[in-house]
């Protein structure tokens, strides 16, 4: 099996045998930024985004190494039955040639449902946990959150529903989005906008009093509104602005913010930033998938 984390710039792609992964580096040894023989994977650009024929030929080449191929999308990945079998739509702006097409993969999902999907596993194996909930939230170059319950996580519910928690509109008709709204969330906490708040830098803000207070007081507002509206008992970070995360100011100014009272919250705070979630994630959430929604 091949499994592949795309990503707006970077994908990464886990191969299930060695072989396969050098194959794959003699025919993109050029372009190929990191490779791990150990864990057997290795990270390109997302060139094939470039174009149709791009994309055609790379996922041929894919095929013709395994059989097997699954991947994460960026954008709305569309579950439909079809003839009996199920195919996966796909609506990305990254991926504008491919707008309601059909991946021809095994399985394809959007990169935060991989991530919560790995996350929940985690959190569930506990039995304790399965009278809670978990949220999990995605700070890349975009904005996205998933809230899962026990029951949705056994069931799959999640692979029925949409999440685009990063559009919720924070501030109305400030900012245009490009999603063509105005307003978004993801206008105001994303990778995108430490860039901006940091003249080129997303980490400058961190390093700067003003800005980081801005920065968190952003994030901490449109946290509450996801705390208020889900009631979730644990909250893992993931994206590249994970790592720049301090939970613990996090937890006090959600708490700040909670409606009429302080009160504790008990709310536990998690950060990831490895690399292979997301496809550790994809990997679980295929063979699940394999085992009990084919049928
Ligand atoms: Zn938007």
């Amino acid at each position: 099996m091949i499994a592949l984390d795309i990503g707006g710039t970077k994908t990464t792609v886990l191969f299930s045998d060695k072989d396969k992964l050098l194959e794959f580096e003699k025919k993109y040894g050029e372009i190929i930024k990191e490779s791990n023989k150990k864990q057997k994977y290795c990270v390109i650009p997302t060139f094939f985004k470039e174009s149709r024929e791009k994309f055609d030929e790379f996922f041929s080449f894919l095929k013709s190494l395994d059989n097997e191929i699954i991947s994460t999308f960026p954008g709305i990945i569309r579950m439909e039955k079809v003839e009996g079998e199920w195919k996966f739509r796909l609506y990305s702006k990254r991926f504008p040639f491919m707008i309601g097409e059909y991946v021809d993969v095994n399985f394809a999902v959007n990169d935060v449902y991989a991530f919560a999907y790995h996350h929940a596993k985690k959190f569930f194996k506990d039995a304790y946990n399965r009278r809670k909930s978990i949220l999990v939230i995605q700070i890349g170059t975009g904005v996205n959150a998933i809230h899962m319950n026990y029951y949705d996580y056994k069931e799959l519910l999640i692979l029925d529903k949409i999440f685009e928690a990063g559009h919720i509109t924070m501030r109305q008709n400030d900012g245009k989005c490009f999603c063509g709204r105005k307003g978004c969330a993801e206008l105001f906490i994303s990778g995108r906008y430490l860039e901006k708040l940091g003249g080129g830098d997303p980490a400058a803000v961190f390093r700067d009093e003003a800005l980081k207070k801005k920065f968190y007081e952003n994030l901490a507002s449109y946290l509450s509104s996801l705390v208020i509206l889900t009631a979730p008992n644990k909250i893992v970070f993931g994206g590249s602005v994970a790592k720049s995360l301090d939970t613990v100011l996090i937890h006090k100014l959600v708490e700040d913010r909670f409606p009429h009272f302080k009160i504790h919250l008990n709310i536990e705070y998690e950060k990831d930033h490895s690399r292979l979630s997301n496809l550790r994630g994809l990997c679980d959430l295929y063979h699940r998938y394999k085992k009990g929604f084919l049928s």
